[in-house]
């Protein structure tokens, strides 16, 4: 009986890759210094997940609408309206199960088989697997490293073919830690505009910005033009709650919702309940986590820069890129070569796009003696220079 091909079409990540080969070399009883996943490393702050607990002993246990509870999108929107400086209703909010969900509705929502979609590389290897199974076409366009992980608008706009429906971005980013000024978000949208596109906008890093406000792509341009996606995961550390959301014109809310319905029904009532304690709750534990995450930027940077590793500063998120050039591996060899030998687990760059493939990923959602370590590690493997490919 065969498999559909969808399946075997389908670009799965190479961090998984490395998670599964880091925790074969743990159950072997090497240590590993874990800086390959995305994935906070606090636990949900306890009154989030009291109001879990709370949720399901009192029996909301059931089936809610498609589009999630109405508080809860009411609430989302009220965040929504703080952040970004513009009214913004539950009617314009989808809740989905995760972020990557809300992605995924929303390309199927939006782009027709043979649609072309702009997606950044480097970028999150998700957006390229949501576009092909949406049935478009993925057109990867170029961030340059030294304008901060930006994009040229003239080579941009020579990929911009009449099939062209929508661009991806992301910021905070990941892979790259980078963050967006106003001037260039304007920019961008100047551009969106004058090519008659859509913003899918991944706002899911927002609330790790280390210095100054995050720029929504939503506060700036025409509501009919922006998607913006977000989510629980990263803000509350919640990534197994599973609980995302979309925030975009009523028209594609409704086309969301009704994508919801044969691919999950809704999303966990359980999640919804913490999610509106986390939303309406004290957001001191956001504000910790990000003073964390930027302390540990630091100690990353202060490890990679001087060795001339580091080939960006990271403004946001939990992410920095490290240049491997001169190490003669190909990023998939250097990540099984630093794992075995220094027991250090990263992530290849060659998945987040082409342009990455002679730098890892590191995530720095991890304690600040691994971030550390870690790096110290990189950087001592790396000063052996030209690298045999011996593995
Ligand atoms: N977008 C980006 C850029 C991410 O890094 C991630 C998670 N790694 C997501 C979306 C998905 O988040 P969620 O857990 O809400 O599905």
């Amino acid at each position: 009986m065969p498999i559909a091909s969808r399946v075997s079409q389908l670009h799965l990540s190479g961090i998984r890759t490395v998670m599964a080969l880091a925790a074969e070399r743990q159950k072997r009883g090497f240590p590993v210094i874990h800086m390959e996943v995305g994935q906070p490393d606090f636990p949900t702050p306890a009154h989030i997940t009291e109001a879990g607990f709370a949720a399901a002993r009192n029996g909301f246990t059931g089936y809610t609408p498609n589009a999630g509870v109405q508080s809860l999108r009411d609430s989302v929107a009220a965040r929504v309206s703080t952040s970004s400086g513009i009214g913004v209703s539950g009617a314009n909010v989808c809740i989905t199960s995760g972020a990557v969900m809300a992605l995924y509705l929303t390309l199927m929502a939006i782009i027709e088989p043979g649609d072309e979609v702009l997606v950044p590389d480097p970028g999150w290897p998700n957006y390229i697997s949501a576009v092909e199974m949406a049935g478009g076409t993925v057109v990867p366009y170029k961030l340059d490293p030294s304008d901060g992980y930006w994009m040229d608008l003239d080579t941009l706009s020579s990929k911009v073919s009449p099939r062209c429906r929508a661009i991806m971005i992301n910021y905070p980013s990941n892979p790259t830690g980078a963050t967006v000024s106003v001037e260039k978000m304007l920019k961008l949208l100047k551009f969106v505009e004058d090519h008659n596109l859509q913003v899918i906008s991944d706002e899911v890093y927002e609330d790790f910005v280390f210095e100054g406000a995050h720029v929504s792509a939503l506060s700036h341009a025409s509501r009919e033009r922006v998607i913006m996606i977000s989510g629980a995961s990263k803000s509350y550390s919640m990534t197994g709650w599973r609980l995302g959301w979309v925030v975009a014109r009523e028209e594609v809310i409704q086309a969301v919702s009704k994508l919801v319905e044969p691919i999950a029904s809704c999303p966990s009532s359980v999640a919804q309940a913490a999610v509106e304690a986390a939303i309406n709750g004290p957001q001191d534990c956001v504000a910790e986590m990000k003073a964390a995450y930027k302390r540990r930027a630091e100690i990353a940077v202060s490890i990679l820069e001087p060795a001339g590793l580091l080939i960006s500063k990271p403004t946001g998120a939990f992410y920095a890129m490290v240049d491997i050039s001169n190490s003669n591996l190909n990023s998939d060899q250097f990540v099984r070569r630093l794992l075995e030998e220094k027991g250090v687990a990263a992530a290849p760059g060659e998945t987040f796009g082409h342009s990455a493939r002679s730098s890892i990923r590191i995530s720095t959602a991890a304690s600040d003696d691994d971030v550390r370590e870690g790096c110290k590690r990189i950087r001592d493997f790396l000063s052996l220079g030209n690298l045999a490919d011996t593995a």
